[in-house]
This record gives C-alpha cells, structure tokens and sequence, in this order.
C-alpha cells in the first residue's frame, strides 16, 4: 500500500514527467543556482543587487514552467522555449557588460544555459547558441574596455559548443529510441486488447452457437406442430361454417382467433430458420418485377384484412437478372412486413421497382410513423425489436440477403409521415460477393 506522502511524491513525479516540464525545471534549477553561486565570486565593487536578481530571476522561471505547463501544445512551448533563450542570452550579455566586460566572471554562466538547451533544442541549436554567445561576449568586452582579442571568444564558442553537440546528439538519440519504445509499447497494449476482445468474443460465440443450434432445433421441432395446428384449425373452421346458431357465431371468431396466431407463430419460426441456416444464395436468371409482383399477390390479403392498401409499380426496363429469388423474397417480404406492421391499422404501403443506370432498385414506401432516432440507432441490430412479438431479424436478414446480392439496403424516414427502405442491387453481379 503506498502511504499518502509516497503518493504525493509519485504525483509530482508525474506531473514533472513530461519532456518539456523536466526541460524547464531543470533549465531553472542550473540558471538560479549558477547565478546564486556567481554571487559567492562577485567582487564588491559591481554594485549588482544580487540576491534580489536571483529571486526575480528564480520567479521568471517559475513563469516560463507555468506557461509551459498550462499551454502543452509542443509548437506554442518551443516558442516559449526559444523565447527564454534569448532572455537568458541577453541578461547574461547586460551582466557582462555591468560588471566589467572581458574581466567579469558572468560568462560561465553560457555553460549551464547552453547545455541544457542543447538537450532540448538538439544538437544544432546548440551549437549556434554557443557561437551566439561568443558574439555576446565579445560584444560586452567592446562596450567596456580594455578588448583584449579573439582568443577568449574562440575559446569560449568551443568549450561551450562542443559539449552542447554532444549533448544534442545524445539527447536526440535518447528521444528516438524512447519514441520507438514507446511506440512498441502502444502496438503490443493494442494487439494485447484485440487479442483479449477476441478471446471474450470466442467464449460468447461458443455459447451462441450451442444456444443457436438448441433454438434452430427447437424451431425446427415445433414446425410441424404448428402447421398441424393450422390445418386443424382451418378444418375445424370449416364445419363450424356449416353450422348455424350464435354459439357457432362464436366459435367461427374463436377458430379464427386461433387461426391468426398460429401464422404469426409460423412466421416468427420462419424468420428464425431463415437467420439460423442462412444459406449459400443460389443464383438464376430472374425477373425481379415478377417476383415483387407475385409477393405482392401473396400478402395483399394480409393487409387487407387490416385495412391497408397495397399498391405496386413496376419499372418494365429491368431485365432479367442472377438473383437468389426465395432469399431475395424473403427480403422484400420482410421490409413489407415491418411497413404494414408500421401502419398498425388502415394506410399505404408502394412497392416499386426502378432501373437506375446498372442497378434494380426496390423501394418499400409506407406512411406509417416512421422510425425513432433511438429505434434508428439498433435498427438493423439482431434481435432487436419494438414489437411484442418481433423477433428483431426481419431487417438483419434483408440487408444481409442484399449485401450478399452485391447491393446496399438503405433507408430514410419522415416522423409522422413514413419510411422508405430501398434495397439497391447490380444488374451485373460482380462474381460471388
Ligand atoms: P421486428 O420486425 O421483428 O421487430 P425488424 O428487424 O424487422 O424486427 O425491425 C426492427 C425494428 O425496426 C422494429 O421493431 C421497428 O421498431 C423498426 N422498424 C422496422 N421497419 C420499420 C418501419 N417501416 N417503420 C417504422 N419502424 C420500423
Ligand atoms: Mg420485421
């Protein structure tokens, strides 16, 4: 357990654990110690105020660390960073020429400043910096004479400059192999995720996949029951039809009652064997205008009964074209479904097919409510439905059925004034998509 002082102390570290903080502390560090140090060897007659200049000096620094702290844009703090450097260039230049030119000792401090930036600012800069300082030094020297030559220049632009070299080349060196490590390190944390995601997608998938075959058995086994049920059903319809009496009135609702949930029990079935075999498409030569036709012959009676109108139009310049035609049915049928189921009662549902250059466009346009933004969300999402007895697959299958063609299902829809999912396919299907 670490202990609340321990914690702090790891804080700080943290916060001091970015390159340009370190950069600043300690460029502050060696700029007021080193000027604090100088005042151990100022001779009393320079009447500098020394331990106020540290204090201010140590407070700019303080500065600059803020500035850089608050402002961790890395192009805004090498401005920063660069600005302090010509600060601290001049005020050693102003404290040369205070404090006798050549014979004041303030042209150690180049050293530290130098160096230091070097590490940040590389090698280059570094050596610059220290030509730059020469100059400075020379200059300060023929602002107070006595000019005593070159020679002191020359050396101090190579003892300063040759150790800023090396410390650029060695900081920059250090920075490349940090960043290869580092970015090492991101690419093993991202394999170690997406190996982790893959092993918790593996569990559920196993478990899917037994729930699957369980639920595809079970839709399976309970098929023939159900069409036995119908059947029945249907016959038992009839004799009461022949019959006559309120009891029988009765009866006839109450047999079609039964009649009614035994196909919604069949299509709910139906879906899930359609999402659990999801077969391989088998293509043939096909006109999509006779399938959406025939399909729309099929359910008419279906919305009929509750009211709607079905309309169809068809766009004779479609040719015949490779579909799979029970799975693209089943497709279509699917989105007419979910438009009469939209309606809930009496409205309109179109049905169109158009040519547009070489592609078949099925639309399915109905006036219903349309469709939710936090329903648009999930929408093609497995099992996710808004019906009470919605299997939530009905749209999963149709896109899949139609990315599988080669095409593309999309949708729009008008709160209040319907929906339209229009299902795009190739005439020309690129082989096996
Ligand atoms: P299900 O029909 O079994 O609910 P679907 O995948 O077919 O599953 O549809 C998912 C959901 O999308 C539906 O529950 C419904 O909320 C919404 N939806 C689909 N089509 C329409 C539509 N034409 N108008 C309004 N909502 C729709
Ligand atoms: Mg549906």
């Amino acid at each position: 357990m670490p202990t609340p002082a321990r914690r702090t102390w790891t804080a700080i570290v943290r916060i001091l654990e970015r390159d340009e903080r370190v950069f600043a502390v300690l460029l502050a560090v060696v700029m007021v110690g080193g000027l604090a140090t100088m005042g151990l060897a100022l001779r009393p007659r320079f009447r500098i105020d020394l331990p106020s200049l540290v204090f201010w000096f140590a407070a700019y620094k303080v500065g600059i660390l803020a500035l850089v702290s608050v402002n961790p844009s890395p192009r805004k703090t090498r401005v920063v960073f660069s600005g302090a450097l010509a600060v601290d260039l001049l005020l050693i230049f102003a404290l040369l020429y205070l404090t006798g030119g050549y014979d004041s000792l303030f042209y150690l401090l180049f050293f530290p400043l130098i160096a230091v930036n070097a590490y940040y600012f590389g090698p280059w800069v570094g050596l610059a910096s220290a030509v730059v300082a020469g100059l400075l030094y020379a200059a300060a020297a023929v602002l107070t004479p006595p000019w005593v030559g070159w020679n002191a220049v020359i050396l101090l632009i190579g003892l300063v400059g040759l150790p800023a070299l090396a410390v650029g080349l060695g900081a920059n060196r250090e920075r490349r192999a940090r960043a290869e490590v580092e970015r090492l390190n991101a690419e093993l944390t991202g394999t170690l995720t997406r190996l982790r995601a893959a092993q918790d997608e593996l569990v559920v998938a196993e478990r899917m996949a037994t729930v699957g075959r369980l639920s595809l058995k079970m839709a399976h086994e309970v098929r023939n029951p159900i069409a036995a049920i119908g059947l029945n059903a249907e016959l038992v319809g009839d004799i009461v039809k022949e019959r006559q009496g309120p009891d029988m009135e009765e009866a006839g609702s109450l047999v079609s009652a039964i009649r009614e949930q035994v196909s919604a029990l069949d299509a709910l079935t139906e879906e899930y064997l359609a999402f659990a075999r999801f077969p391989r498409p088998q293509y043939e030569e096909d006109s999509i205008n006779e399938m959406v036709t025939a399909l729309v012959e099929f359910i008419r009676p279906l919305a009929t009964r509750q009211g709607a109108v079905l309309e169809t139009t068809t766009d004779q310049a479609l040719p015949p074209m490779a579909i799979d035609r029970t799975l693209l049915r089943q497709a279509v049928l699917n989105l007419v479904k979910n438009g009469l189921e939209a309606l809930g009662g009496k409205g309109h549902i179109t049905v169109s097919t158009r040519r547009v250059d070489d592609h078949a466009e099925i639309a399915i346009i109905d006036r219903g409510p349309g469709i939710r933004p936090e329903v648009a969300k999930r929408l093609f999402e497995q099992f996710f439905t808004t019906k009470p007895q919605g299997t939530g697959l009905g749209l999963y299958i149709s896109r899949q059925v139609i990315e599988q063609h080669g095409g593309t299902l999309r949708w729009e829809s008008v709160p209040g004034q319907g929906t339209t999912f229009t299902a795009t396919l190739p005439i020309k299907r690129t082989q096996d998509v």
